[in-house]
């Protein structure tokens, strides 16, 4: 890969480790929203299932979190851009629309069959 496209992705990556560590941070700060013990039953129960919702969305955040941490370390490593499956190179086109991602598309479409 090209010096320069290996700095793209890592500008990309950088840039969504930022967003997602400001919204993890806004959800801790802001605390859970509808359990002020006020409204009746639906109000309260519409507002559990808010609440569900953005719990579940902050795992997915904190996992994705974690796998644009590992591309930034294979970055530095130098293996960034290799299929950590069967070490071939990953698209460019791929990288581009996940630059987080480790495996080939080959290796992620065995992952589910
Ligand atoms: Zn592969």
């Amino acid at each position: 890969m090209k010096k320069s496209e290996l700095t793209q992705h890592k500008k990309a990556l950088l840039a969504k480790k930022q967003d997602l560590e400001n919204s993890i941070g806004k959800g801790v700060l802001t605390g859970s929203p509808g359990t002020d013990g006020h409204g009746d039953f639906a109000d309260r129960s519409a507002a559990a299932n808010e609440e569900e919702i953005s719990i579940q969305l902050k795992q997915t955040d904190a996992k994705l979190l974690r796998a644009i941490e590992s591309a930034l370390a294979r970055v530095e490593s130098g293996a960034y851009g290799i299929c950590t499956d069967c070490e071939e190179e990953i698209s460019p086109a791929r990288l581009k629309a996940v630059p987080w991602t480790k495996v080939c598309i080959n290796c992620k479409e065995k992952q589910y069959s």
